[in-house]
């Protein structure tokens, strides 16, 4: 057997088209132009490349990119101070500060400063209690992007086992919580889980948000499953100085296992800044009183 391979560049590509589409729309009736402000503290280039392609992605939609990149030594409050002026700024209906952050700063401090209407990472403790209480929140957006992978090849997920590799407040946790909602039976594991090989065979949905290149192997697959692969690690290749992109799933083995599969590159990493553009036109309208957060 070999696997439906998720086509998250295609998919994500296809929302960027409805999100120009509709940003278009918004303007055309006078809603001025969205804005996301992306901030940007140190010079870690992974972060510089996210970043750069958050601000051209933006700009690519029809919205406004403001880019603000500080020293690495900024202060707490220095970076409290701009957080401030940005939720008070009429043309910014989206703030995302780029993690991680320098030592000197305290990560929940900020996280805790971003206005929730503007938290367009949805990482606010404000949103993330509404995504658990079920409340309309906006959602963060790489556990979004994964969650419209798994929907593109199965539309009713009721009564599914869902098995979530990892629980970090960015990705793992919050997927448990939209895989709830779709009525999944959700199984959540860690770094202390026992037996996880075990665990993984019974997943109908197996979610891997680790960190540690391919670590499921192909026989912790249930035959069928749909493994939507959220790690994104270097591995040494021969050749290059960078290395090559690969999954938290070993790949090779999985595809003769699963019924679907997203891959590492093209998988889940394009839809996460579609869903950030996505989040910024919603939190834009919600700012306008144009809509009601979604659910
Ligand atoms: P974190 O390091 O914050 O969390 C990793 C989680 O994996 C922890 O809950 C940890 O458990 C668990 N874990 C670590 N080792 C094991 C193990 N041996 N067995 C079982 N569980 C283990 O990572 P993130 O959630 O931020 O990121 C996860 C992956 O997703 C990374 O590869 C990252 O690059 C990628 N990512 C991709 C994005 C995208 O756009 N596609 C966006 C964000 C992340 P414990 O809590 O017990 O320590």
């Amino acid at each position: 057997m070999t696997a439906t391979i998720i086509d998250g560049k295609s998919i994500a590509e296809r929302l960027r088209q409805q999100i120009a589409a509709d940003v278009a729309r918004f303007t055309a009736e006078g809603h001025g132009v969205p804005g996301l402000a992306v901030v940007l503290v140190g010079n870690d280039p992974a972060s510089e490349v996210y970043v750069g392609s958050k601000a051209r992605q933006t700009t690519a939609v029809g919205m406004q990119s403001f880019e603000h990149r500080l020293p690495a030594e900024t202060s707490q409050d220095e970076l409290l101070t701009l957080i401030a002026r940005l939720n008070k700024d009429a043309a910014v209906d989206g703030i995302l500060v780029q993690l991680p952050l320098p030592a000197q700063i305290d990560t929940d401090r900020i996280v805790a400063a971003v206005d929730p209407a503007k938290d367009v990472d949805g990482f606010h403790p404000e949103n993330a209690g509404r995504l658990m209480r079920g409340l309309p929140s906006l959602l963060p957006c790489t556990p979004l992007g994964a969650m419209l992978l798994l929907r593109s090849v199965a539309t009713n997920l009721q009564g599914m086992h869902a098995v979530v590799v990892g629980r970090s407040n960015i990705v793992g946790k919050p997927i448990a919580q939209l895989l709830l909602q779709a009525d999944c039976t959700v199984t959540m594991t860690h770094s202390r889980s026992r037996d996880l090989p075990a665990l993984c065979r019974q997943a109908d949905i197996l979610v891997a948000a680790v960190g540690r290149p391919q670590m499921v192997r192909g026989d912790w697959i249930k035959p069928g499953a749909i493994v939507i692969d959220v790690g994104i690690n270097r591995l040494p290749a021969q050749g290059t100085t960078k290395g090559r992109l690969v999954g938290d799933v070993a790949f090779d083995e999985a595809v003769h296992v699963a019924g679907a599969i997203t891959p590492v590159p093209g998988g889940v990493g394009p839809m996460t800044i579609a869903c950030l553009l996505q989040n910024t036109l919603q939190a834009a309208r919600e700012r306008r009183g144009l809509a009601k957060p979604a659910a």
